[in-house]
């Protein structure tokens, strides 16, 4: 077993480690507070390579595996957490068009998402009624000669408003069984019918956006199909699987960064005649919560090393994901005690952390889900 990276993943996890700390740590802060929308730095990241990191350079991506894109994201989420989020997705939407999409949608829309002429792209499946239980949707396509003819309602979209891309889930077969009467589709900002609706008021992850979509009467050509007819289910939890990596990635940043700060500040502070950190309290929960996001990091480099070598993964991306946000949930919950009243306050970055991290447990399934997901890859077998 090695546990060495290799200098190319060790040269891209610094460039970002060093990118993150000029352009993305300087303004975290502020644009949380603005919900303002890192279009600049998105631009630039993508410059980087950062947008396409598993797709081949003939789309327009680097290339560089998923155990590089797991560092990455940590060091993009150690900076910000709304960068983060972005990042991971976009990359999860060029990933699931470059499997499944037709050469057509390959040729049309990676170059765009890799090289940040899209500022984002999304994926849609939650609806109003519906999240966890994604196999429910009730948002219709029908086709209609060369056409389908999209009607309903996606809620919480990320980057919904401003994604140059959204593959979308709807039901094509209403009488298949649960599941199996869903299809993914690749749909163009600016198509006729699909309009984006209300942005989220929400606790974290203020400079990403988070929207409602609206199909009314959307007809898209039937060649936006991704994959086949009753696949799109699958395609979803297949994304899912890979997205996992990202989001455990960059808890572990979030987490990183909230113990940093706070071993830093328990050094300077004093109570009682001493620095914080002489007593024992303090150093356990710094032992404690470097130990832990380090065990986080392991389970999510396992999960990315796995599908870097076309393993399976399922069940290691959703340990991992599973762990690595409840344990950056955690840590960052330290942390703030660690600073006490003032990490309360907006004059540390230690709440930010906080707000942002409960996010990672939620989206891309919830740490109940990835708790089902695990128990049942166990007991299947
Ligand atoms: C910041 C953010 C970004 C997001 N981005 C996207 C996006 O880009 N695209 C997208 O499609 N969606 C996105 N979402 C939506 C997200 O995926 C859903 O919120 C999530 O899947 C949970 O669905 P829900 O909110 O409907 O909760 P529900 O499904 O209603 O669940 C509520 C609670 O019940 C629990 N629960 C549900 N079913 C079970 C069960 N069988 N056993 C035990 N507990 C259960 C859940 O774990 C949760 O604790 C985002 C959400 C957030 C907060």
């Amino acid at each position: 077993m090695n546990f060495n990276l290799t200098a190319e993943q060790k040269m891209i996890r610094d460039m970002v480690r060093d990118f993150a700390e000029k352009n993305i740590k300087p303004v975290a802060a502020q644009y949380d507070e603005e919900k303002r929308f890192p279009f600049e730095n998105l631009k630039k990241m993508a410059k980087l390579g950062l947008m396409g990191m598993n797709i081949p350079g003939e789309y327009g991506g680097s290339e560089v595996g998923v155990v590089a894109y797991s560092l990455a994201m940590t060091e993009i989420g150690r900076a910000c957490a709304s960068h983060a989020v972005t990042t991971s997705v976009t990359n999860m939407v060029a990933e699931v068009i470059h499997e499944f999409g037709t050469e057509e949608m390959k040729r049309r829309h990676i170059p765009k998402l890799c090289n940040g002429e899209y500022p984002a792209g999304s994926f849609a499946i939650t609806e109003p009624h519906t999240g966890s239980d994604a196999a429910n949707i009730e948002t219709t396509a029908v086709l209609d000669g060369a056409h389908y003819v999209l009607n309903g309602r996606k809620t919480m979209i990320t980057s919904g408003e401003h994604a140059g891309v959204t593959i979308a889930w709807a039901v094509t077969d209403k009488r298949a069984k649960k599941g199996k009467g869903i299809s993914a589709f690749v749909i163009e900002r600016g198509t006729p019918g699909f309009t984006v609706g209300r942005a989220e008021e929400k606790m974290g992850h203020r400079a990403s956006s988070l929207n409602e979509l609206i199909f009314d009467n959307c007809r898209i050509p039937k060649e936006c199909l991704l994959g086949r007819e009753g696949e799109g289910f699958t395609i979803a939890m297949m994304e899912l699987d890979g997205g996992r990596i990202g989001i455990g990635s960059l808890a572990v940043g979030i987490g990183f960064a909230a113990i940093d700060f706070a071993a830093q500040y328990v050094k300077e502070r004093e109570a009682f005649g001493q620095p914080l950190s002489k007593f024992e309290a303090i150093q356990w929960m710094v032992a404690d919560s470097y130990t832990e996001l380090e065990a986080a990091q392991l389970l999510v480099l396992r999960a990315a090393f796995l599908k870097e070598n076309g393993l399976q993964f399922t069940k290691e991306a959703s340990m991992a994901k599973l762990f690595a946000t409840e344990t950056a949930r955690r840590v960052a919950i330290r942390a703030v005690q660690m600073l006490g009243g003032y990490g309360y306050t907006t004059d540390y970055p230690v709440e930010r952390y906080l707000r942002d991290v409960i996010g990672t447990t939620l989206y891309e399934g919830t740490s109940e889900v990835q708790r089902i997901v695990v128990a049942r890859e166990i007991l299947r077998h």
